[in-house]
């Protein structure tokens, strides 16, 4: 099948889970066809192509990490930024899939898999570079954006454009800073310097147990804010200067991250709810979901970047700390995950159709 983004630093593809035993019970019916060897999705009279459709009768699950991630991971080996970002309604997935919380299930998602291959890519060039890596793992919750390697809020700030500020709260002093290409960064956050799995595994354990603290009910603060755990990595050729060194090209150091994003249930984006402060944070989980969708259609269609269209990433505090890695040289995969169940059909529709703009 002719890809349209083949060149496109921006794909995007489908998860279906299959129906959870408690769905099956209840009598839920799967209300998604896969197009037989195709990476087409039909749901009643709609249809949407994806960069790739996994489960649900689409590629194994297994397919996963080699055609979403290891291209990602070798551009970050060479100096590029990535991101993968797990989109979708509370319970169709993305945890599972991204493997964000390494102590809900035996499953190992992702994460897991992008950590033993690091590690493993390491090894195998440690003769001839110097590594250093290190993690971060944060989370948005009504625009607020908290260290989950570290307690507390790091910041609260608002920040205009024209007058990046800091501020001080609790221990931490932050500073949203603005490089001149108008990326923002979020200095303060917690940066754990990690040299075996083992280290970055507790890394992700520790922030998913503090992403819990806050609420008697994880799965409905998980389901509230944005997870976003980043592994940093640093490169040094140890024989710069001498004859073969052209492993990097006469560069003596590459420093690059990847960005793995467990989103806030879409389903936020609308069904915020009544009552006041649900509200508010439905339209503050709304405005991240937004402008991602924004920013992932405007870098996905090559016409809008060439005219030198407007990409919104001022728009949440989401876009503004996934900026310098999304577009440009960065690779971007977003992961929308579904559930098949007729019960679900209207979220999924959504989903599907969120997903189908962003590519
Ligand atoms: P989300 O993070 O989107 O709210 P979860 O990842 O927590 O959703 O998944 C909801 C439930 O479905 C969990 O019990 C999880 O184990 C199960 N699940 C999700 N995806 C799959 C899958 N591909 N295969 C089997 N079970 C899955
Ligand atoms: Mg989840």
């Amino acid at each position: 099948m002719e890809n349209s983004s083949e060149n496109c630093n921006v794909k995007v593809a489908l998860h279906i889970r299959p129906l959870l035993r408690h769905e099956r019970q209840n009598g839920g019916q799967e209300c998604l066809d896969v197009v037989p060897g195709t990476a087409q999705v039909l749901m009643g009279s709609h249809s949407f192509i994806f960069d790739h459709v996994y489960g649900g009768g689409g590629s194994p699950s297994s397919n996963m990490f080699e055609e979403c991630a290891v291209p990602l991971l070798d551009a970050l080996f060479q100096g590029y930024n990535g991101t993968i970002i797990a989109y979708g309604q509370s319970g169709s997935g993305k945890t599972y899939t991204m493997g964000t919380n390494p102590k809900e299930s035996s499953h190992r998602g992702l994460i897991f898999q992008v950590m033993n291959m690091i590690f493993n890519k390491i090894e195998a060039l440690k003769h001839q570079f110097e590594f250093q890596l290190h993690v971060s793992f944060i989370e948005i919750l009504k625009e607020e954006v908290k260290d989950l390697l570290e307690s507390g809020i790091i910041e609260r700030l608002e920040t205009s454009d024209e007058n990046p500020e800091s501020a001080i709260l609790g221990k931490h002093q932050l500073q949203v800073r603005k490089a001149s290409d108008g990326a923002v960064s979020l200095s303060g956050s917690t940066e754990v310097s990690v040299s075996t799995q083992k280290e970055m595994t507790a890394c992700l354990e520790q922030g998913c147990s503090s992403r819990s603290v806050a609420s008697t009910d994880m799965n409905n603060q998980s389901s509230r804010s944005h997870a976003i755990f980043t592994i940093h990595l640093e490169q040094k050729d140890k024989n710069k200067g001498e004859a073969n060194s052209s492993e990097l090209m006469g560069e003596e150091y590459r420093c690059a991250k990847l960005h793995l994003v467990d989103l806030a249930g879409s389903e936020r984006a609308k069904r915020a709810g009544s009552e006041g402060i649900r509200l508010k944070e439905g339209i503050q989980i709304n405005k991240g979901l937004l402008a991602l969708g924004n920013v992932i259609s405007a870098l996905g269609d090559d016409k809008k970047r060439k005219d030198g269209v407007h990409i919104p990433y001022r728009d949440s505090k989401l876009t503004r700390l996934l900026q310098a890695s999304l577009g440009g040289n960065c690779k971007t995969v977003m992961i929308a995950c579904a559930s098949p169940a007729d019960y679900n059909a209207e979220e999924t529709l959504n989903t599907l159709k969120y997903a189908n703009r962003a590519r």
